[in-house]
């Protein structure tokens, strides 16, 4: 159990790239990474691209305004003049910019902590794996939901055998919001929707990269061995990019998974949710009601099992910190991940190669195989939907 102990012997000097004013994202990794007591200090920042609204802004959440840049090549070479100078950089800006943030950063000897999808091409992600490798440095992605407790409950029990044989993955991420856009589009829907910025793609990567993830953290041994992607515009505006898309997929074991993602889905507030079907019951979780998880043996009533208690298994228990009967949520998962992470970059720091290896964090493998489902993905859908080899 988590109760604001300090985990490190100094907080990490952390800066962030994005996540100004007008970011949806930005405030998420600050109640992350701010959460625990002494794991991460906001130092500076080039939080924005207008550099008058950056110094505004964080001055506001209590950063000096000399340390407020307007870009961040000049925030990596002032910052590296200090003797107090960041250490760790957080990328929370549009897609196409995070390849360059994270390559500047790691080549300044900073570790990274950028958003998803990681980059464009499976490429990208290898050069960017080896060269912080080559740099004893820790590149971690925030796939914020990733950190739920009831997530590795579900692991600990399908590592238990409660569910037996894993048959079925069926996962969803979809959310209504974009159903009536016209071909107005706000600044943030812009960036997502056009090739340049976004990538390849839209909802499979600006929402199913992370169901992705967190099904892979629950299944850790599954590996997908071929699928068929099937995915559309349904509103005009958002082409040539997909607003709605299916997956199927199959996986080493023989189990089959499909996946729905979208943002058209008028009228959803249930956004996501997984369900592991296994030979003898099935688990269910959804991000809406993230403390509860639903354990159905067939032929037996429903169970109905609750964050914090004690007949958990430890590894849902590790990092509880408000007990039961008091809701936790996504700003919770945010610090989980921030956290694991900050472990990850003190071990490796110390060059304590068992601590870092026994830290379960989305470290730069898992933003490269999000990059990989996308490009598996896109390589169905342009042939026709055909069912693809995995690659
Ligand atoms: P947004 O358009 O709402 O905000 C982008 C922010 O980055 C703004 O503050 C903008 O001024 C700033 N910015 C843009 N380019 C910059 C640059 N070169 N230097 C400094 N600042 C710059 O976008 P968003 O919704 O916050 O998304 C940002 C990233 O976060 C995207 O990659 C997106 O996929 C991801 N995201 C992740 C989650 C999650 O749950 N992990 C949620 C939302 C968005």
């Amino acid at each position: 159990m988590l109760n604001g102990e300090m985990k490190l012997a100094r907080p990490l000097r952390w800066g962030m790239v994005g996540g100004g004013q007008t970011s949806q994202v930005g405030y998420k990794h600050r109640i992350g990474a701010l959460r625990d007591n002494g794991a991460f200090e906001l130092v500076c920042g080039a939080f924005d691209v207008d550099a008058e609204r950056c110094t505004e802004f964080g001055t506001r959440i209590g950063v000096q305004a000399e340390r407020c840049y307007g870009d961040f090549h000049r925030m990596l070479a002032e910052e590296a003049k200090r003797p107090d100078g960041v250490e760790v950089v957080s990328v929370a800006t549009p897609n196409f910019t995070h390849y360059e943030i994270t390559k500047a950063c790691l080549e300044a000897g900073l570790h990274v902590i950028c958003e998803k999808p990681l980059f464009f091409t499976v490429a990208e992600c290898e050069e960017i794996e080896q060269l912080a490798a080559s740099k004893n440095l820790i590149v971690g992605v925030t796939y914020g939901y990733s950190g739920h407790q009831m997530l590795m409950q579900m692991k600990a029990m399908i590592e238990q055998g409660k569910i037996g044989d894993v048959r079925m993955v069926d996962l969803q991420y979809t959310h209504g919001f974009n159903a009536a856009d016209g071909d107005h589009l706000s600044e943030a829907q812009a960036w997502r929707v056009n090739p340049k910025t976004s990538g390849s793609t839209f909802v499979l990567g600006d929402l199913a990269t992370h169901t992705f993830y967190m099904a892979h953290r629950i299944l850790p041994n599954l590996h997908i061995e071929k699928l068929m992607c099937d995915r559309q515009s349904l509103v005009p505006a958002h082409a040539p990019l997909e607003d709605n898309a299916h997956v199927l997929f199959h996986y080493n074991n023989g189990a089959v998974g499909r996946l729905w993602t979208s943002s058209v889905d008028a009228g959803n507030m249930d956004a996501q949710r997984i369900r592991i079907v296994g030979s003898k019951a099935s688990l269910q979780w959804s991000a809406a009601y993230p403390d509860d998880l639903h354990y159905q043996v067939q032929g037996e009533p429903n169970q109905h099992l609750h964050r914090g208690m004690p007949y958990l298994d430890e590894q849902a228990l590790e990092y509880e910190r408000m007990g039961a009967l008091h809701t936790e949520g996504l700003g919770d998962s945010w610090a989980n991940v921030y956290l694991s992470i900050a472990l990850a970059i003190d071990a490796a720091n110390r060059g304590a190669k068992d601590e870092l290896e026994a830290v379960q964090y989305p470290d730069v493998k898992a933003g490269k195989e999000g990059v990989r489902w996308l490009e598996n993905c896109v390589r169905s859908s342009e042939s026709g939907s055909a069912w693809v080899a995995y690659q």
